[in-house]
């Protein structure tokens, strides 16, 4: 019987999951960070960055139209996107779905992560990176959204953990800088962790945010790839009607949107909102 090569995470010390490694594509280190991508009978092609999941191919689709849509939909007028990190290309493949967006930029560190996803996860970007609308900035996120002179409607932070370079991501001077680079009633979300298991990073991002925005929440999808229950997407903004609209107004704007997803609708969209007991007791610690 043959014996395939098992490739172990454990993002807590003794819980963790595994992926048998059917063939590995790519392993190297980049510039920045130790880079695999290899194929998995369950999940098809998976893109680990030092050690930590980032990606599959058969359940990216949840995490990348949640992070999309829910914020461009609830904005209503959202023409101009940054992504920060995204370097799979899936994210920017959901926000290219938007017709009313005009300009997006993404901000990604690893040029590397660009350059091999674009070769073996070809459907994660799925020809977005052709897109006349978008601009790829090779940078740290956080000295982008402190320097540059760009405003932009909806600010997506598509990050790795608080490790290694997404560390700088989960900081203060980041989440000022984003405050700073947002339109009137413009919006942030950040992929924040599954709350069952990293909840000190929902508390902290909480905690950061509010210094900067009016209204600090968060929004939520199970994505079986970040495993431990739900990913907690953190939303902040000036105005906390953004996050408040009738089904009815969700609906209408994804309609005129034209998208149809496999994950997001408005449902969803509405009530991803409702958060477990144990992570709102401890929010308002
Ligand atoms: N979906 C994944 C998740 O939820 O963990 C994240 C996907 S994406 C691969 C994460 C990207 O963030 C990587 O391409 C990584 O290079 C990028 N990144 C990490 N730190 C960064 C930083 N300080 N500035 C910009 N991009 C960063």
């Amino acid at each position: 019987m043959s014996t395939k090569e098992i490739w172990f995470e454990t993002l807590h010390n003794g819980f963790g999951q595994f992926f048998s490694i059917d063939k590995t594509l790519y392993h190297d280190k980049t510039e920045h960070q130790d880079l695999i991508i290899f194929e998995n009978e369950v999940m098809g092609r998976v893109m680990a960055l030092d050690g930590v999941i980032q990606t599959t191919e058969r359940d990216e689709f949840i995490y990348h139209e949640m992070m999309a849509h829910v914020p461009i939909i609830a904005h209503g007028r959202a023409k101009r996107i940054l992504i920060i990190g995204g370097g799979d290309g899936g994210m920017l493949r959901e926000v290219c779905r938007h017709q009313s967006v005009e300009q997006i930029t993404m901000v990604e560190i690893d040029a590397n992560v660009v350059e091999f996803c674009r070769e073996y996860l070809p459907n994660h970007s799925a020809g977005a990176y052709e897109d006349p609308r978008f601009n790829l900035v090779i940078e740290d996120g956080v000295n982008f959204v402190n320097q540059t002179d760009m405003k932009f409607d909806v600010i997506i932070s598509d990050c790795t953990d608080p490790i290694g370079p997404g560390e700088s991501l989960f900081t203060s001077d980041f989440y000022q800088g984003c405050a700073r680079c947002l339109n009137e009633n413009g919006i942030f979300v950040a992929q924040n962790g599954v709350c069952f298991l990293q909840q000190d990073e929902a508390v902290s991002s909480n905690n950061k945010l509010s210094s900067y925005f009016e209204d600090v929440s968060f929004y939520q999808a199970a994505i079986p790839t970040y495993y431990g229950g739900i990913m907690t997407f953190v939303w902040a903004s000036q105005n906390a009607l953004l996050r408040q609209h009738d089904l009815s107004i969700l609906q209408e704007r994804v309609s005129k949107s034209g998208i149809r997803c496999r994950y997001y609708n408005p449902a969803i969209h509405a009530g991803s909102f409702a958060l477990p007991q144990y992570l709102q007791d401890a929010l308002s610690q």
